[in-house]
């Protein structure tokens, strides 16, 4: 699971930061283009690391730009061949490029890069372009046949009038993942996980092959496309000699040079399975790496390479492909040491019912890291904060690892200094102080809180089935850790172990998260439209159904000052204890695998959104000129030899653009 980036959350910095930013003289703005903004991240404390260190984290970079076409795949069939001919027509040196037609088309294709693929990355729609049929028919034309991409059992012509529907009619496939319960989600969502199967189908076929006896289920469905094919239903394993091949061998040879590396033996062990994994595709072995990766807590350099979330497939099933490196922040990483060393504390005064905490919390580890690389699903749109193994049963008898990506909420944090939000949306001058002055470091506990704490917490009751919540299950499980974060902000328990020092301080973050959750998180949803995302409904489904159940005490209202909309928080203390009643029931839902009340939540809060409101925030949001969304290109990597070829040193770079490194990721590493 993971953690995302709340709307534009973090906008204002601790004075202290403000003071290293300036001093720092490091650019984080790279690109802006659509609604998204393109920074660089910092790796601090690189050259602290052995050099043994640094060449593990560049094999393992290697790792990961090794797999950049399988997450391109796997978020539509096409993507592959109509970004070979993006980029031929975008590096075509004889084109005009202050014409109108190629600005359009450049906003185009960095939107294409962006969301791996011709979909959004957040909303999931299909890009629109504004350049003309005749400038892509023309360009396209002029790509000589061996340069062309080619589609299995279709002539050149054929391909390219599929490339021309793909990009041109809306009408065909117009989502990659939609969350439309009234309808058949497999047969709506146009990414590349199924095809030619119906909802009912990939269900049916799953049930039959899942055992609810089975003590340590298998995550079936994590790491295949699942097709009909001569009528007869089959999965098609991504593996070495399976689906996308090329591409894992490719990581497996990384992964191959970065266990020479590894720093110590249980590392290694758990390369070697993950590698195992790669060759068979069993996820047997891959349950077996996840544990031994989880239990892993002494390696400072770590990483995931895998299919790991499962956010872009409609039922929740399959992976998407994503490598994080990164290695361990030790300073900060106290702090999560703290709130991760008392989990039993947290799980056993939690506001739900005795019969669904967990008895014995299982090694929870959580850290700070700084993270190293980025790619797959998680780029250049990244998380904040990641929760693995994902796998319930692991979780409960193993323990999961949780860490919190710093430098990241740092660069976003950084990077929006003086942006006007707050002044724009928070309602008085008390309430922006406090954001201030505490919300860098809630929004952190948050993060901390969410990941290490709220994911882990619970258990299912004997024999539910850890699907039970079907398409919901994601929003679910996204509200039922936000919401022990939330509940636990306020607690003395964190002025107790010195992670905060003022009891007022959650207070920052409780205005924030609501007015997310009801107003600013609108931003991102395009007139007319409902909420789709996962994490966005979840902010709603907590936010609106706090500002119903405590209509009648008037705990949080929505007020009008200057014909503007404001939230407004009349009773802090009360609002906590509507998040406990709410993280009670949801818990429920969850450990009782109650389908039919979580569906009945999600439908009256979290999917419907008012257009009055939605039109004002987004008039709003666009007199600010903040882009709604943002994320990362990486660093590059570099070798430093001696005379004799020897390896002396790893050096980062910072200066390449974004589509330099888009084009250099494609020249280097199309293994598909
Ligand atoms: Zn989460």
């Amino acid at each position: 699971m993971k953690k995302i980036l709340s709307g534009i959350a973090i906008a204002q910095l601790l004075t202290i930061q403000l003071q290293a930013a300036e001093n720092k003289n490091f650019n984080y703005h790279v690109d802006e283009f659509a609604d998204i903004e393109v920074l660089r991240y910092e790796v601090p404390a690189f050259n602290d690391l052995s050099l043994r260190q640094k060449m593990l984290t560049y094999y393992l970079t290697r790792a990961g730009e090794a797999g950049r076409d399988i997450i391109w795949d796997q978020n539509g069939k096409y993507n592959l061949p109509l970004r070979t001919v993006l980029e031929y027509i975008y590096t075509n040196p004889d084109l005009d490029r202050n014409s109108k037609d190629f600005k359009a088309f450049e906003k185009y294709i960095k939107q294409v890069w962006f969301g791996n693929g011709v979909y959004h990355h957040y909303s999931n729609d299909k890009f629109s372009p504004e350049f003309s049929r005749e400038f892509f028919e023309s360009q396209y034309d002029l790509i000589p046949s061996s340069a062309l991409p080619s589609i299995e059992g279709m002539s050149a012509p054929e391909v390219k009038e599929i490339l021309m529907k793909v990009v041109f009619d809306p009408e065909f496939m117009p989502k990659k993942v939609s969350q439309d319960s009234s309808t058949d989600v497999v047969l709506a969502s146009s990414g590349n996980l199924y095809e030619g199967v119906t909802q009912k189908e990939v269900e049916d076929y799953y049930n039959a092959l899942k055992d609810p006896n089975d003590a340590t289920p298998i995550s079936y469905g994590l790491n295949s496309r699942l097709v009909k094919k001569d009528g007869k239903i089959q999965e098609e394993v991504y593996h070495l000699n399976g689906l996308y091949g090329p591409a894992i061998a490719k990581i497996i040879y990384w992964l191959d040079m970065a266990k020479g590396v590894a720093e110590n033996d249980a590392q290694k062990d758990y390369i070697t399975k993950l590698i195992d994994y790669y060759v068979t595709g069993d996820l047997r072995l891959f349950d077996e790496y996840s544990i031994l990766w989880s239990e892993d807590t002494n390696s400072d350099v770590d990483f995931v390479n895998g299919f790991i979330e499962s956010y872009n497939d409609p039922l929740g099933m399959t992976g998407s492909w994503e490598s994080y490196v990164n290695f361990k922040n030790r300073e900060a990483s106290a702090r999560t040491e703290a709130i991760s060393g008392n989990a039993q504390w947290f799980e056993d005064h939690s506001p739900v019912n005795p019969a669904f905490r967990k008895p014995e919390v299982k090694g929870v580890s959580a850290k700070v890291i700084t993270a190293s690389y980025l790619a797959g699903d998680a780029f250049p749109s990244t998380a904040i904060g990641i929760n693995l193994p994902n796998a319930n049963w692991i979780r409960a008898a193993h323990g999961s690892k949780s860490v919190t990506l710093e430098n990241i909420t740092e660069a976003y944090a950084l990077a929006s200094i003086g942006n006007g939000f707050n002044e724009e949306f928070v309602i008085d001058q008390p309430t922006i102080d406090i954001m201030d002055k505490y919300l860098y470091i809630t929004d952190m506990l948050h993060t901390d809180l969410h990941e290490c704490l709220g994911h882990a917490s619970g258990r299912l009751n004997p024999g539910v089935d850890q699907d039970a919540l079907k398409e919901h299950g994601a929003t679910l499980e996204e509200a039922r850790a936000d919401l022990f974060a939330l509940y636990y902000l306020p607690d003395a328990k964190l002025l107790e172990l010195g992670v905060l020092d003022n009891p007022d301080a959650y207070k920052a973050e409780y205005y924030k998260y609501m007015l997310n959750g009801l107003m600013t998180q609108l931003n991102r949803i395009e007139p007319g439209k409902d909420v789709e995302e996962a994490h966005m409904r979840n902010r709603q489904l907590i936010a609106k159904w706090v500002l119903e159940k405590g209509k009648k005490d008037k705990v949080m209202e929505l007020v009008k000052k200057n014909g503007k909309t404001y939230v407004k928080i009349n009773d802090y203390k009360k609002m906590r204890s509507l998040i406990g009643d709410l993280l009670a029931e949801i818990q429920r839902i969850k450990s009782e695998g109650d389908y039919e009340a979580g569906n009945a939540l999600v439908q009256k809060y979290a999917v419907k959104i008012d257009p009055k409101l939605h039109k004002e925030v987004l008039e709003r949001y666009a007199k600010l000129n903040i882009p709604p969304y943002r994320g990362f290109i990486n660093p590059v990597y570099n070798l430093v030899k001696d005379d004799k070829g020897e390896v002396i040193d790893v050096t980062l770079d910072y200066t390449e653009s974004y589509p330099e490194q888009m084009l250099r990721l494609s020249r280097d590493n199309s293994n598909l």
